[in-house]
């Protein structure tokens, strides 16, 4: 259990986040350390280089002055001086024999450098170099230089102001890297968990939702982050499923409702029939009810078929060049009979010719659906105006009005809804998805359908279709 729970937290985000801060952080310290180190430890050498060639100076100076025994006398006073486990003197011949020194006892294992001798003897003026020493816990910078044209001086230091350096550099970076690596994992956790603390709630409702809560959501803390732009993602998808998931809900009742009133309908006629009719009458009536009622199932099945295909495009349109001026007054001729029969005033105002690239068939059943609609839901005595006209160089734009019930505010956003019909509508004659196929269908053709209405005072119907397919 243990185990597992490690594991899982090893392979989590915030974990890794955290060693990779750690590691960088860590490495950025390690690099400033090392940097710090070197400057400081080029500062000291330079120093001790300094102190060198000062010697040398005031030596060559000595010799001028006072001749060789003084530089001799002098050198060994100066080691004692100094601490002869501090400094030491050498004074050599050309060939790197050793003329004169100072107490050497301590300093016996350093030897001539003949590089050394041949490279002053090739003409440098002077050379230095940096020995470790086994048992000396310093280590030591030597220079060789001339202090006369026969003369060479070996001068010893022992670095003792690097090797305290180095102590002390070493405890400070033990502490100060100990420090800043739990600092450096303290704050990488603090900051990793705060970073993935957005991702946990998304998965958090993302679980509650597997679980059936579709109404929550993701809390969005407003920073306008990357989290919160996931968040606010994630809450928009959530908005459309639960539209979708109410909207399928909402159709799969309408359609059981809508199968189930002709089914009652066709099996109450035939319980009837069967129970009292006893003549062929009889019996022929209710073939025809029956397959009245079966034709309005096939029609509603048909059009929702219909629907689904233009939605998806499914069903392909055949795109052609059609006078769209000719299809209205054609349909309006359709509907003449009807409106007469209502006694609707149908009017019709489209120019000689309109073109555009669109699907003939399905076109002709987009305008029936609207004009079937216009007369179905206006009064005796109302008019209904169709008309066509282009309102740019790109879209022919349609109008139906009519003078008829209207549509309440309420229902307006929903009357595109599949099955959706407004409650004064009733009981008129219909399915509910006139309206939704023809949508489906102007938006096949890169239009749209838009409505404007006033309950008890008519509706307008907009259809505006792109000229060409686009
Ligand atoms: P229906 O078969 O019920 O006519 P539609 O999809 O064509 O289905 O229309 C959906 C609903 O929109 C209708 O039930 C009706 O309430 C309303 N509606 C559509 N057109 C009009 C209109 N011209 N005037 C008033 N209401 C309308």
């Amino acid at each position: 259990m243990f185990l597992r729970k490690r594991i899982n937290l090893r392979n989590t985000l915030a974990f890794r986040l955290t060693l990779w801060y750690a590691g960088v952080f860590t490495l950025s310290s390690c690099i400033a350390f090392l940097l710090f180190y070197m400057l400081i430890t080029s500062w000291i050498r330079d120093r001790t280089d300094q102190e060198l060639l000062s010697q040398v100076n005031r030596f060559s100076t000595l010799l001028v002055a006072e001749g060789f025994e003084a530089v001799k006398n002098d050198a060994v006073i100066e080691a004692q001086a100094a601490g002869i486990k501090k400094v030491f003197f050498r004074l050599l011949s050309l060939k790197g024999q050793v003329f004169s020194s100072s107490n050497i006892s301590y300093w016996k294992d350093i030897n001539i450098n003949e590089t050394a001798i041949r490279e002053l003897l090739q003409g440098s003026s002077h050379i230095f170099e940096t020995i470790t020493i086994p048992d000396h816990k310093d280590k030591v910078r030597i220079l060789y230089a001339f202090l006369s044209p026969s003369i060479i001086l070996q001068v010893g230091q022992a670095m003792e102001s690097y090797s305290r350096f180095l102590d002390a550099f070493k405890g400070i970076f033990i502490i100060t890297m100990t420090f800043l690596i739990i600092l450096a994992a303290g704050v990488g956790w603090f900051m990793a968990r705060r970073a993935v603390s957005g991702v946990e709630a998304i998965t958090q409702t993302a679980q509650s939702i597997s679980g059936g809560t579709l109404g929550k959501r993701v809390p969005v803390k407003e920073r306008g982050d990357e989290i919160d732009q996931l968040a606010m993602t994630f809450n928009q998808m959530l908005d459309r499923i639960q539209t979708l998931v109410t909207e399928i809900k909402e159709m799969s009742d309408n359609i059981a409702h809508d199968l189930r009133s002709p089914i009652t309908r066709i099996r109450g006629i035939a319980e009837v029939t069967l129970t009292d009719g006893k003549s062929m009458d009889e019996y022929e009536n209710m073939a025809a009810s029956t397959i009245e009622e079966c034709d309005r199932l096939l029609d509603m099945i048909n059009t929702m078929l219909m629907i689904s295909k233009t939605e998806s495009g499914v069903d392909k349109l055949s795109f052609e060049r059609i006078d769209l001026a000719n299809l209205v007054r054609e349909a309006c001729e359709l509907f003449e009979p009807t409106a007469e029969d209502k006694s609707v005033t149908l009017s019709c105002d489209v120019p000689q010719k309109s073109h555009l690239v669109g699907d003939n068939r399905t076109i002709q059943r987009m305008l029936s659906n609207l004009l079937d609609n216009a007369i179905k839901y206006t009064p005796s005595g109302g008019t209904v105006s169709v008309s066509v006209s282009e309102n740019d160089e790109r879209n022919i734009v349609i109008t139906v009005k009519d003078t008829g019930i209207g549509i309440s505010p309420n229902d307006l956003p929903r009357i595109f809804d599949r099955f959706y019909r407004c409650d004064q509508s009733r009981t008129t004659l219909g399915i509910g998805l006139g309206l939704s196929l023809a949508r489906a269908i102007a938006r096949a053709h890169g239009g749209d359908i838009t409505v404007t209405s006033l309950l008890n005072q008519g509706s307008i119907f907009t259809v505006t279709l792109p000229i060409l397919k686009s």
